[in-house]
């Protein structure tokens, strides 16, 4: 009896020691945005060695050598390419299978192949044991994931004091987290030669760094567009700071602004017009003519200058926007603008969200152009209804809801975007682009925008402090503030209470 008892104990000890070393608690690999359809093994892991990639686009197999090289060096991967595939399913789409005998990748396009070897990347790591690297691996894996949203967007203010290699960052960032569209807003930075006196004398946005951040991110996917308030923010700087980034050095250009204050330009100056016309079709031209571009739009005051005052504003705001809507539209591309203006302060149907217009600014709305894309910003938390988004797709105008730094809100907004069918969703940083914001929003964003109802599970801080190494890497950083989510490890006032 007691030799029974003994083997029963050594039996169920050795069962024990087989499941003792699977330890319940662990970080398993995950990929930011969650893809559609996945299952990654936490523990099987297999070499990074060859890929065989199906793809019909040309271009793909370069593509991916050149981007492996740069990531794993002398270790990347072997791409065999198999073309003469057909294509298929959305842009963006892939498959890939990782297992022991290899890697397959299947996407019909370039764009869907970029996105599988980004998933491929997050999931890499390097093999174990080793001093240096010598080798990567990468978890047995099968995924299916393809985009649900068209336009996933994240909107990036270039202050004057902005250094590029921050632009740069969130550009390479947004991209590698599978969004297709940056809106980037000069705040007195753009460097123009059509108005030099309008933006501050130490503006970084000059054409060379726009045309050098275009080509990443055209090579990264992710297509950038400009942006031009052209009715209030007019000062290019902030309501709270009192600056103008035009008038506080050039008196001399105040009749182009409302009196008062230079937050509004005066609608009724034709010159004021000619000067947007002339701006947009440089900026545009500078951004490599895309198929989007901002006019801005939000946080208007009513005229105050005795011109404007003397004419219906209604019809001094519908001309002036449909003029610049149509120099957009002749340049082949579609103006975007903010919501709030289009709506009437006090009217019960907007009650909870922004609506900063008057009874003018909406009735002049209503005689819009339809190509115009309206960006539905609200940036507090969930709602049941959204009754602003509801109204604008009822007067057929394409709409984007626009989150800013509210994790429920991010959440429910690019929910109800999916289950209304909406063209997308564009997040907005303003000044949040660091620390606990920017930790929060981005990965929050892609996985808001990529999927119809992601679990938000893989969301961790270190984790996306992870990619945002891997994109140092890619800008080879060596300034130890250009790292991480602040300059420095003790942040400015600012920041801390912000
Ligand atoms: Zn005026």
């Amino acid at each position: 009896m007691r030799r029974l008892i003994s083997a029963i104990i050594i039996l169920c000890s050795s069962v024990f020691a087989v499941n003792a070393h699977v330890n319940k608690e662990i970080i398993a690999p995950s990929i930011c945005p969650e893809p559609v359809s996945s299952k990654v093994s936490p523990t099987e892991y297999v070499p990074l060695s060859k890929i065989d990639l199906y793809c019909p686009d040309d271009n793909a197999p370069m593509w991916a050598k050149r981007h492996l090289t740069e990531w794993y060096g002398k270790l990347a991967p072997e791409i065999i390419p198999a073309l003469g595939g057909k294509k298929w399913g959305k842009d963006g789409e892939y498959q890939m299978e990782i297992n022991q005998r290899g890697i397959t990748i299947r996407a019909g396009s370039l764009q869907g192949v970029r996105y599988a070897l980004y998933s491929l990347r997050q999931l890499a790591i390097p093999a174990r044991g080793t001093y240096r690297t010598a080798g990567w691996i990468v978890p047995v894996s099968s995924i299916q994931d393809a985009p649900s949203l068209a336009f996933r967007g994240i909107h990036i203010c270039w202050f004057h004091e902005t250094e590029p290699w921050e632009v740069e960052r969130l550009v390479r960032l947004a991209a590698y987290y599978k969004l297709n569209y940056a809106v980037i807003e000069p705040w007195g930075s753009f460097k123009s030669d059509v108005a030099p006196w309008y933006g501050w004398p130490d503006g970084t946005m000059t054409k060379a760094e726009i045309a050098r951040i275009k080509a990443i991110a055209d090579d990264l996917g992710i297509t950038l567009i400009p942006q031009i308030n052209v009715f209030g923010h007019a000062t290019m700087a902030r309501g709270a700071d009192g600056k103008h980034a035009g008038l506080d050095f050039f008196p001399e250009f105040q009749p182009l602004f409302e009196p008062y204050g230079g937050w509004n330009w005066c609608l009724s100056n034709p010159k004021t017009r000619e000067l947007l016309q002339d701006l947009i079709a440089e900026l545009h031209e500078a951004f490599g003519n895309p198929p989007y571009f901002h006019i801005g739009g939000d946080e208007a005051e009513p005229p105050s200058c005795p011109e404007c005052i003397k004419h219906p504003y209604s019809e001094l705001f519908l001309n002036h926007i449909k003029a610049l809507s149509e120099t957009i539209v002749s340049r082949g591309a579609k103006p975007m603008m903010w919501h709030d203006m289009l709506l009437q302060r006090g009217d019960p149907r907007w009650k909870g969200f922004y609506a900063n217009g008057t009874e003018d600014t909406a009735a002049g709305f209503l005689k819009f152009p339809r190509d115009i894309v309206i960006c539905d910003w609200y940036y507090g938390g969930a709602h049941d209804e959204y009754p602003t988004l509801d109204y604008f797709r009822s007067l057929g105008f394409p709409v984007l809801t626009c989150p800013w730094d509210n994790r429920e809100g991010i959440k429910a907004q690019a929910h109800r975007a999916h289950e209304a069918k909406m063209d997308g969703v564009l997040g907005t940083l303003w000044h949040h682009y660091f620390g606990g914001s920017l930790t929060m929003i981005y990965p929050t964003l892609a996985n808001a925008a990529w999927k119809a109802n992601p679990s938000y599970k893989d969301v961790r801080a270190y984790t996306f402090y992870n990619h945002l190494r891997q994109v140092g890497w890619d800008m080879g950083v060596s300034d130890p503030r250009h790292t991480g989510t602040y300059y420095d490890e003790i942040p400015p006032e600012p920041f801390l209470n912000n």
